[in-house]
């Protein structure tokens, strides 16, 4: 049995096997084999267990997500089947007597590369998916980890894990994840908390720990590699308390958020995907305060299209029957990077070119993601929110769009909700001249995360700053206070969507403040549903 000890990101504990992941795409080199008919045979071997996944994933699908969805397992076992695209293999590996990752490498480059110059539409699209199947075969090749097909659950060990790798892994199969870098407010550590799954960070990790029984203990940021008996049994008696504990606080479900001495808060859930609104609904949370909406397209390979944006937010809505369901549009840059963006590299890209920057300059992207949203309010009660504003004109220019997408869906007669709109106070800009933007909108968010990080002026991807990142530090404390008073003047409701607004020790300062809506983690909501109801 080994102890080692890191930092928690997220409470609870997880007992399991660990799984040691290695990173999706391989950066395969070029090796000079003896023995080429062994690597043929190598190949071979690989692309059967390939299949084999492809099938199980087929199956999975068709449970999941339907037969048309499904579909696009199948188009894969039959690229790999194409004879055009073995016989290049066996080419590369015999002619140029090279190992089989190399040659599978080169040869998804090559077709991908002859379908993305065809005219045909159809055919130009299959450049991705001839992508896909290769890097799926070196990565049984060289026995690498894919997060998105896990087949059992398992705790997940991992050099570092960047926000677009941890929302492509099986949520269902995920019982926590270990890592050596990351920070405590990195977006990875906040997807953990929405997820409610034990995270640490600062573990100095090790490939042989594969396979093996451990214990995350996320109270006190240890893992604990081969545990003794003994101390497995400690471990599972504290989860059973843990859950009597949970069914306990299930009993204020369905009970109002309301102070003894009358004030109701709004208590709203935070997410990243359509997946997570079942555990928002089963922590009886009032509404949805954040949707990251940009997990949608960190999801992808791809711009997703207008309409699975709509079907997305329309799903959500409808789930949520009538409860409020904030939007916040595209917010990447900074540590959620998507590759199909080509963005250019930054010196500073929390400080660059990201979030409303990139939609009030692309303006296209923009305004499909509004389109998708407005079309998908009549279906339910959602409000829009835009995040990383810093002045007046942003504000109107993002009304005006607004209004520009409304015209068209007039003129197409397809019917739209009455849609509130707000903005992410997230900038010490928005909170200093939140007098004048109050009159242009119906509500504030305040995100500390990014207040703190921008007042601070600290990294909050930096974990050597992790431990002055100090979200309690009177600048932010003050410039809540600020956000909140000038919001009242001009009838704006002011709500907390940052990780600060979970902080159980808060719960009764913010309300003191004045805040009227504090936006969570779903685990979080019955826990300060209980704070609130005793104040
Ligand atoms: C914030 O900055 O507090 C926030 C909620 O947004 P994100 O964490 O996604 O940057
Ligand atoms: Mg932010």
């Amino acid at each position: 049995m080994d102890t080692y000890t890191g930092k928690s990101i997220f409470n609870g504990i997880a007992i399991g096997r660990i799984l040691f992941y290695k990173k999706g795409e391989q950066a395969v080199t070029r090796i000079k084999v003896q023995d080429v008919e062994a690597e043929v045979a190598r190949y071979k071997e690989a692309r059967q267990s390939a299949l084999k996944q492809l099938r199980q994933l087929y199956d999975k699908a068709i449970e999941e997500v339907g037969e048309v969805n499904a579909m696009i397992f199948e188009i894969h076992q039959m690229m790999l089947e194409d004879e055009d695209y073995n016989d290049s293999i066996y080419n590369i590996i015999r002619n140029d007597g090279v190992n089989a990752e190399f040659a599978v490498a080169t040869t998804g480059d090559n077709f991908s590369r002859m379908f993305a110059e065809m005219e045909d539409e159809y055919f130009k699209a299959r450049a991705a998916d001839v992508k896909d199947i290769s890097e799926r075969i070196v990565n049984v090749l060289v026995g690498a980890t894919s997060g998105k097909d896990l087949t059992e659950p398992v705790i997940l060990v991992a050099d570092d894990l960047a926000p677009s790798e941890t929302v492509q892994l099986d949520k269902s199969k995920l019982l926590a994840f270990v890592t050596l870098h990351g920070s405590a407010n990195s977006h990875t550590a906040i997807l953990a908390r929405t997820m409610n799954i034990p995270a640490l960070i600062g573990i100095a990790i090790d490939e042989s720990w594969n396979g093996k029984m451990a214990v995350v203990d996320g109270k006190h940021g240890k893992l604990i590699i081969d545990p003794e008996y003994s101390v497995l049994e400690q471990y599972m008696e504290e989860q059973k308390k843990e859950k009597e504990a949970r069914a306990l606080l299930a009993e204020l479900k369905g009970l109002p958020d309301m102070t003894k001495d009358g004030k109701e808060i709004k208590l709203y859930a935070n997410i990243g995907s359509v997946a997570d609104v079942a555990n928002v609904l089963a922590n009886d949370a009032n509404g949805i305060g954040l949707f990251r909406s940009e997990f949608l397209y960190l999801e992808k390979n791809t711009y997703p299209t207008e309409d699975e944006q709509f079907m997305a937010y329309k799903t959500v809505a409808q789930n949520m029957a009538g409860k409020k369901v904030i939007i916040r549009t595209l917010d990447i840059g900074a540590d959620k990077q998507v590759d199909y963006f080509d963005m250019e590299q930054e010196e500073n890209p929390a400080m660059g070119y990201r979030a409303i920057r990139i939609c009030l300059d692309r303006t296209d992207i923009f305004k499909t993601q509004l389109r998708a949203l407005y079309r998908a309010s009549a279906f339910g009660n959602i409000a829009i929110m835009f995040p990383m504003i810093i002045s007046l004109s942003e504000v109107q220019e993002v009304k005006r769009i607004c209004e520009e997408v409304k015209n068209e869906l007039d003129e197409n007669s397809i019917s739209y909700g009455n849609v509130e709109l707000g903005i992410m106070i997230e900038t010490p800009a928005a909170a200093m001249i939140s007098d004048i933007l109050a009159k242009e909108v119906d509500f504030f968010s305040i995100g500390t995360n990014d207040l703190t990080q921008y007042t601070l002026a600290i990294d909050r991807q930096n974990p050597k700053l992790d431990n002055i990142y100090d979200a309690y530090h009177p600048a932010v404390m003050r410039m809540i206070q600020i956000v909140i008073d000038n919001g009242h003047k001009e009838g704006c409701w002011v709500g907390i969507c940052g990780e600060l607004g979970a902080d159980l020790s808060l719960t009764e300062t913010f309300i003191n403040m004045g805040i009227d809506e504090l936006s969570v983690s779903p685990t979080f909501i019955l826990p300060i549903r209980k704070i609130i109801r005793e104040l």
